[in-house]
C-alpha cells in the first residue's frame, strides 16, 4: 500500500502554532497583497472567506481584508520538513517528497516491523501531532493517484484508507476534476460533453479522450479505472526532480507564472539540496489551454543546488517560451536534470565558509524580493 501524507495548511499553520495570538483569526502566507505576488497558503479560517493557495494575494485581501498576511519563511519551513522525513523515515526509506509538506511512502518492504499501512499512517499521524503540534492528513491506498486524492477528500485532520476492491467505488461518484492534472480547462471540455463524474468519463470510448486531450487522455482514462503504474520513487534514487502545477484557472499573465515558478524552484532545490545532489540542466514544461504541451531546457556549464541559479535559468527559459503572445497555461513544470552529487558551484574552492554562508542569505533576499516585491510586507490585521 502507498500512503500519501500532506501536511494541512503547512506554512500557516506552523505561524498559528509558533504565535498562539494569531489562532482563531484568517492568516495568509504569501506575497505582499499591495504588489503582485502569490498566495502561499492560508489557514482554514481564511479559506472560508474563498481565499486559497496560489491566488494573487491582492485577490487574497479583497476576500478577507482582516486577514493577517505574513511572508513565508521558507528556509524555517524546510527545517520543520527535515523533522517530518525525519518521522517518515523511521518507518520506510522508500519516501518520495513532492514538496515540502507532502510526500508519498511506499510500506510494503516494512510492514513487517511497524505493522500494516493503517497502523503505520497512524503512528505517523500522531507522533507529528505529538513531537510537532501539526497536523498531516493521510491518504492510505494501492496507488499513488488513489492515495493523493484520498488525503486531500479528508482534509483537514484527514485519514482515508482505500482498499483495493473497493477502489472504483470510492472513485466513481467524484467529479473529474479529481483527476491529477486535468485543471479547470479539461473539467469545462469535459462538462460540455455532459461529463461530470469519473463515473461517467470511464464509460466513454477511449477514442473521445484520446481526441479531446491527446496522448494524455490515455492516462486519464488509467487514474478513472484506479490504474496508476507510477513507483514511489525516492529522490536518491532518481536521474532527475521536478515539481508542476496545475492552475485552478488558466494563467496568461507572465508575472504571475514568474512567481509560480519561483516556489516550484524552491521546491525542486529545496528536494536537490537534502540529496546533496546538483543539477546540469534546467528544464520546464508547459501545458497550455488547448492541451499543447512544450518544454525547454538549459545545460548549463557548472551544476548547482542553489535555488538561486536554478532559478535565473528557468526565469529565461520561461521568458523565450512565451515571449510572443501566448495561449493561456494550464500547467507549469520545472525540473533539474543531468544530476551528479554535491555541489559544484563556481569558484566555491576560493571562498571561506563565512563567505559562503553570506552567498546563500543573499540568494534568498535576492529569491524573496523577485517573488513578493521589495517594499515590506504589510500586515492586513493586527496581531
Ligand atoms: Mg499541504
Amino acid at each position: 500500500m502507498i500512503l500519501h501524507i500532506d501536511m494541512d495548511a503547512f506554512y500557516a499553520s506552523i505561524e498559528e502554532r509558533d504565535r498562539p495570538a494569531l489562532r482563531g483569526k484568517p492568516v495568509i502566507v504569501g506575497g505582499n497583497p499591495k504588489g503582485r505576488g502569490v498566495v502561499a497558503a492560508a489557514n482554514y479560517k481564511a479559506r472560508s472567506f474563498g481565499v486559497h493557495s496560489a491566488m494573487p494575494t491582492s485577490k487574497a485581501m479583497r476576500l478577507c481584508p482582516e486577514a493577517i498576511f505574513l511572508p513565508p519563511r521558507i528556509s524555517y519551513y524546510s527545517e520543520v520538513s527535515e523533522q517530518i522525513h525525519q518521522i517518515f523515515n523511521h518507518y520506510t526509506p522508500q519516501v518520495e517528497p513532492l514538496s515540502l509538506d507532502e510526500a508519498f511512502l511506499d510500506v510494503s518492504g516494512t510492514e513487517q516491523l511497524f505493522g500494516d499501512a493503517v497502523a503505520i499512517g497512524k503512528q505517523i499521524k500522531q507522533e507529528i501531532k505529538t513531537t510537532l503540534d501539526l497536523c498531516a492528513s493521510v491518504g492510505i491506498a494501492p496507488n499513488k493517484f488513489v492515495a493523493k486524492v484520498a488525503s486531500d477528500l479528508g482534509k483537514p485532520d484527514g485519514f482515508l484508507v482505500i482498499k483495493a476492491e473497493d477502489v472504483q467505488a470510492f472513485l466513481d461518484p467524484l467529479p473529474v476534476r479529481r483527476l491529477w492534472g486535468l485543471g479547470k480547462t479539461g473539467d469545462q471540455l469535459l462538462e460540455k460533453k455532459g461529463i461530470r463524474t469519473i463515473h461517467q468519463l470511464r464509460h466513454q470510448p477511449r477514442l473521445l479522450l484520446h481526441q479531446l486531450f491527446g496522448k494524455w487522455g490515455e492516462q486519464l482514462w488509467a487514474f478513472a479505472h484506479g490504474r496508476d503504474e507510477r513507483a514511489v520513487i525516492p529522490d536518491r534514487a532518481v536521474k532527475s526532480i521536478s515539481n508542476e502545477t496545475t492552475f485552478e484557472k488558466d494563467l496568461d499573465e507572465i508575472d504571475l507564472l514568474r512567481s509560480h515558478l519561483v516556489a516550484l524552484t524552491e521546491q525542486v532545490a529545496w528536494r536537490l539540496r537534502r540529496q546533496d545532489l546538483s543539477a546540469q540542466t534546467v528544464k520546464i514544461k508547459i501545458h497550455f489551454s488547448d492541451f499543447k504541451t512544450i518544454t525547454r531546457s538549459q545545460t548549463l556549464s557548472q551544476a548547482t543546488q542553489t535555488t538561486h541559479d536554478l532559478l535565473r535559468v528557468a526565469i529565461n527559459l520561461l521568458n523565450a517560451a512565451l515571449s510572443k503572445k501566448h495561449r493561456p497555461v494550464r500547467l507549469l513544470g520545472m525540473g533539474a536534470g543531468n544530476l551528479v552529487s554535491g555541489k559544484r558551484i563556481q569558484g566555491e574552492l576560493f571562498l571561506d565558509e563565512a563567505l559562503q554562508k553570506q552567498q546563500r542569505i543573499d540568494a534568498t533576499t535576492d529569491l524573496i524580493r523577485l517573488k513578493y516585491g521589495a517594499s515590506a510586507l504589510k500586515r492586513g490585521g493586527s496581531i
